[in-house]
């Protein structure tokens, strides 16, 4: 593959971006990666003779299994000037999420523009861009490609600095976690992995998976009646956290609503006399797209029986009702698809019973914006993902994921879903896989530092904001607590974690990466000289 015509500037990010960009790196599997930074960072040790500017590998273990032992951590010692000063940290994570599968590596760069914008994309088959795109792993390879550079700015010499390199970021954070946090000495933090070229963060939500579980019961014998699957896809999805107040509709609770809709036992009245009522029994219902939490739910489907008199109504009804749904999320919900057949089913239906108990309890569980920060009305404080439900072994099990950056907030939303829990007849579990908040402080030298240079390169649009999703920041303020001090910056990336992920080089005629490698090195620089 020649990439020579697509790089950008400066070039020597560039040259480090694209080439991490050919070597496998998906998360959990970032051994390539791990070995390339080695390579380079033996390569930048090179170029220097004296002590000053020796980078040294502190901690790098090539056999080691367990994330928190797959992090590579580099110091540079100050000298002259800065012989005294304390560090300041960078830090990135290896991994990407690979779309749509590991086998994208090495990863085929295309650069394009439009709308006076120019953008740097992966696609399937540079010859044929209609086949469409993969991840382009910008979110984190900048971050990567960055700190590499600013170990080769000669105006930073004499500075000290730290390079932290996370792995499992985009599943559990397992590194950010657990690694040995003795190992920092520094204690202003950039976090290198946001994606808004105008904006530093300095607070993010925390959250935590809350599990509802109850045995089936079923019925002995199936009765003479019409089995249907009915299935909903073509959602937008989206990130749980980012994507949550975008009005976009969850595949379990639209499949919900309907069934809610047609089960006689709960829903007897229609006052508009127009969808009737059946002895509607559930078999199965399920997420059919890939269950992580991160995302709202694009595809579900459930298989369902009514008795063989009712099932001509039941088809008219069901269409009905999915062109209602359809009409009410447009023009958000655009791809929206469903259908109704007939089916088998190896499974016995559920008792009327269990029926209702499931289908009330995912009814009743909230999917969406809970509440915004009262003090900034356009944010969201507190939000819950409904993002799975299985069946496994004889047991329904029932999943959300909330987040919120109040504590407080969060410990009042998991309890009202678990005691709705317990009514329907579930038992529920809460603080599964959670991840620390990130509390604010507006008072940090570092954020203020960062604030006064963002506001000199980009004026009124310069922003500092608190975000509602996980960084590895709250893993790092969790564990270091005040003595360290965090923001995450970062260029603009779009549809992360999409096959539509797209790194922005260009716009209006402004390099746009230019302008942020400018903010890093200018924050570092200021964050010892004290300039502001
Ligand atoms: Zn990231």
């Amino acid at each position: 593959m020649n990439n020579k015509d697509i790089f950008f500037t400066p070039k020597i990010i560039s040259d480090y971006f694209i080439e991490l960009t050919q070597k496998a790196h998906p998360s959990g599997g970032e051994d390539p990666l791990r070995q390339w930074v080695i390579k380079k960072v033996s390569a930048i040790q090179n170029k220097y003779t004296d002590n000053r500017g020796k980078v040294q590998v502190k901690f790098y273990h090539p056999e080691a299994k367990e994330p928190d032992e797959r992090i590579i951590f580099l110091q540079r010692k100050g000298a002259n000037l800065y012989a005294d000063k304390l560090p300041v940290i960078l830090q990135a994570h290896l991994d990407m999420v690979a779309v749509p599968g590991e086998k994208i590596f090495p990863l085929k760069l295309d650069k394009y523009t439009e709308n006076n914008i120019t953008w740097l994309r992966a696609l399937k088959d540079l010859a044929h861009p209609e086949k469409g795109g993969t991840t382009l792993g910008a979110d984190d390879g900048i971050g990567v490609a960055t700190i590499l550079s600013v170990l080769e700015e000669e105006t930073l010499q004499d500075m000290p600095l730290e390079c932290l390199f996370t792995v499992q970021e985009e599943t559990d954070m397992a590194s950010a976690r657990n690694f040995d946090v003795n190992l920092l000495t520094g204690s202003k933090f950039i976090n290198l992995d946001a994606a808004d070229l105008k904006v530093i963060i300095y607070g993010s939500a925390g959250g935590c998976a809350s599990v509802y579980k109850r045995k089936v019961a079923c019925r002995e014998s199936m009765e003479s009646s019409q089995i249907f699957r009915i299935s909903v896809s073509g959602l937008k999805s989206g990130h749980s956290g980012a994507d949550i107040n975008k009005g976009r509709q969850n595949a379990i609770k639209i499949i919900t609503d309907i069934l809610v809709r047609l089960n006689g036992r709960i829903n007897r009245i229609d006052a508009a006399g127009r969808i009737n009522s059946y002895d509607l029994l559930l078999h199965t219902i399920n997420r059919t797209d890939r269950v992580v939490q991160n995302s709202i739910p694009a595809e579900a489907q459930a298989v369902v029986s009514v008795p063989v008199a009712q099932a001509d109504n039941f088809v008219e009804d069901i269409n009905k009702l999915l062109d209602l749904t359809r009409a009410a999320n447009m023009p958000v919900e655009d791809q929206f698809s469903a259908s109704v057949r007939v089916a088998d089913s190896k499974e016995l239906p559920m008792t009327a019973a269990c029926t209702d108990s499931v289908l009330l309890l995912l009814k009743q569980l909230p999917h969406g914006v809970i509440s915004m920060i009262p003090a900034r009305p356009g944010l969201v404080e507190t939000s819950t993902n409904l993002f799975d439900v299985v069946i496994c072994d004889g047991e329904l099990q029932i999943r959300s994921f909330n987040r919120s950056s109040n504590i407080e907030a969060l410990s009042c939303l998991n309890n009202i879903q678990m005691n709705m829990a317990r009514c329907f007849g579930f038992e529920p579990t809460i603080n599964i896989d959670h991840f620390p908040l990130w509390q604010p402080d507006d008072s940090s030298e570092l954020l203020k530092i960062a604030k006064s240079v963002y506001q000199k390169i980009y004026g009124p649009e310069a922003e500092a904001t608190v975000i509602h999703a996980g960084l590895e920041c709250g893993w790092i303020i969790e564990r270091c607590g005040t003595k360290v001090e965090c923001i995450s910056i970062g260029p603009t990336i779009q549809d992360l974690h999409s096959e539509n992920e797209r790194l922005q080089l260009e716009d209006n005629g402004i390099n746009t990466i230019e302008s942020y490698y400018h903010a890093v090195l200018k924050i570092i620089l200021n964050s010892f000289t004290g300039a502001r």
